[in-house]
């Protein structure tokens, strides 16, 4: 039995931990991949094309093992190749971060089929797919973490992003699902939706002043988050420090929500 003696910060150290992080090469993602590192995980990033240099010289000086692998999330096929790759390089996968995502913007009366389909293959189905084939690896291991990344429009239902707003409900019901049937085995899946986050991402939408300032307004923190704010809270979903959460999404917004 635990006693309350034995609560330290190394609950919140990721020390001989692997992580895999999609997305990782670039904005929050980069952000999540650096702060999992520096809590002392070992990170498999992977990104859609090969432009990590930036990432993996960031990352140099922490000292740890470091692979970037190339797939295209938004394709089922190239799923199984991302987890034995990972196993191969590392042994284990004991965290996963679903963070690749996209945005297409339109008027819902023209919003094409395609858009439709390649936001939900990337922000749904990938996040599906890929974590049920690391849920096979953390079974057996009888521990493991999943961290989905929803957002403010897991909540509200947005404008001219449809496929967005669906995919984003979707992470949180996929959160609770597989926390439900996977809590058993040791292994916890929450979710992070983060607010407004100043990243490549949401540049359109910073560069309409009147939106920028609208947005801005509304948020009671009164400004936008920098990747460096989702950063703890990445680290103590890993953590052991979370291991009694199950199907929960954290909100870090500025208080956008509670307004
Ligand atoms: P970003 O556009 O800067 O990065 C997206 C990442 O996904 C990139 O690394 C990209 O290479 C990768 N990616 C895109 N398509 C891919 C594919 N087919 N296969 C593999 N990887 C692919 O975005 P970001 O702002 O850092 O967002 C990261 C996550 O956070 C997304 O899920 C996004 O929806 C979510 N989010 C962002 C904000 C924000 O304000 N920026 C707010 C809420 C949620």
């Amino acid at each position: 039995m635990t006693t309350l003696a034995q609560f330290s910060l190394d609950y919140f150290s990721l020390q001989g931990k692997v992580a895999i992080v999609t997305g990782g090469n670039t904005g929050l993602g980069q952000a999540y991949a650096y702060a999992l590192a520096k809590a002392g995980a070992d990170v498999f990033i992977v990104t859609h094309g090969t432009n990590w240099a930036e990432t993996e010289e960031l990352l140099a000086p922490l000292n740890r093992g470091v692979q970037f692998y190339q797939a295209d999330l938004s394709d089922e096929t190239h799923i199984d190749g991302i987890v034995d790759a990972c196993v191969n390089a590392f042994g284990r996968i004991d965290i996963l971060v679903n963070n690749a995502g996209t945005i297409r913007r339109a008027p819902l009366l023209d919003y094409k089929k395609e858009d439709w389909q390649a936001v939900m293959d990337l922000n749904l189905h990938s996040v599906y797919y890929l974590s049920q084939a690391v849920a096979k690896v953390m079974v057996p291991q009888k521990s493991g973490k999943i961290i989905n990344i929803a957002s403010m429009l897991s909540y509200q239902g947005g404008k001219f992003v449809p496929p967005y707003t669906a995919s984003k409900h979707g992470v949180v019901g996929l959160t609770k699902a597989f926390a439900n049937e996977l809590a058993e085995h040791g292994i916890q899946i929450n979710a992070i939706a983060p607010g407004y986050v100043e990243t490549k991402n949401t540049a359109p939408i910073r560069e309409d002043e009147q939106r920028l300032a609208e947005i801005t307004s509304r948020i009671p923190a009164a400004r936008w988050a920098t990747p460096e704010d989702l950063m703890g809270t990445v680290v103590f979903l890993a953590s052991r420090a979370s291991d009694y959460m199950n199907g929960h999404t954290v909100a870090v917004d500025g208080g956008w929500l509670a307004r």
